[in-house]
């Protein structure tokens, strides 16, 4: 397959037709993927934030207070108070916010994003509100029939660095569930569910970027889903995910 990015793309504003800025830029076959970042998803969805639109609550002014104690460092309250705003459930709270959004995604601050906010003079980029309904907008505003999804930058437990990850999809299964399929030495795969939207994100990322590129959107080429089953099951149900569960009950304490 080919991965590549879109040149030539503008700064994002309120209101831009993403499809269009995309389809002038590139020649889109039906059977490529293409991937956007939340960043200007968000941008065109008018989700820029001020730091204002969010007075602090006591809940907020008690995080903000904890985390700057541990971290030695100021912490905005009103920050604490978006990333509240924009979640359905506190996972971690210290040493740093880590929450579920309402569409699924669990990340840091909510996926709220301080950097490549753009021009306008506001202080915080939140995520698009439902990203496969974008990534669904997207795909029907263009001429060619690509899968659209949406991606963001994402830390990972367990590992140093981050990576891309599907947080909207249009046009493609999340996964591809090789349950039922043979190994090679004939033994039938019981677990393997392939996260290809996340896959496909993190190869995205290679050639978007994460500073001052200005290529938020990369086009897959000439790969194939193949014949498998496929499922939208990717963000895990709170009854079936044990970290959440054993994270719910832990406390950060500094020794
Ligand atoms: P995120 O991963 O979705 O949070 O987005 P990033 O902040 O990592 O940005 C991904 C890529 O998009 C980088 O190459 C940025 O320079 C670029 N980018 C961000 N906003 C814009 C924009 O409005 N216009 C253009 N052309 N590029 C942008
Ligand atoms: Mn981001
Ligand atoms: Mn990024």
């Amino acid at each position: 397959m080919d991965v590549f990015a879109v040149p030539g793309l503008p700064e994002v504003r309120p209101g831009d037709d993403l499809a269009a800025l995309i389809e002038s830029r590139a020649d889109l076959r039906d059977d490529d993927v293409l991937l956007v970042a939340s960043t200007v998803v968000s941008k065109a969805e008018g989700r820029r934030a001020d730091l204002d639109d969010f007075p602090a609550g006591p809940r907020a002014k008690e995080i903000a207070e904890r985390l700057a104690d541990i971290s030695g460092e100021e912490k905005d309250p009103r920050f604490a108070q978006a990333v509240l705003e924009e979640s359905t459930e506190i996972i971690m709270e210290a040493p740093f916010l880590l929450t579920a959004t309402k569409f699924g995604h669990v990340g840091v601050n909510a996926g709220i994003d301080r950097s490549n906010v753009g021009d306008g003079g506001a202080d915080l980029l939140l995520l698009p509100e439902r990203p496969s309904e974008s990534a669904d907008r997207i795909r029907r505003n263009l001429s060619a029939d690509p899968a659209v999804v949406v991606t963001d930058t994402s830390g990972r437990p367990f590992r140093h660095g981050q990576r891309g990850v599907a947080i909207g999809w249009s046009g493609i299964p999340a996964s591809r569930d090789w349950r039922g399929e043979t190994d090679r030495d004939g033994h039938e795969l019981e677990v393997t569910v392939e996260a290809v939207v996340d896959e496909l994100a993190a190869a995205a990322n290679l050639v978007t970027g994460e500073g001052d590129d200005g290529l938020p959107v990369a086009v897959v080429r000439d790969w194939e889903f193949g014949n498998h089953e496929g499922s939208d099951n990717l963000y895990r149900d709170v009854d079936g995910d044990f970290v959440r569960q054993a994270l719910r009950g832990w406390e950060f304490a500094r020794d």
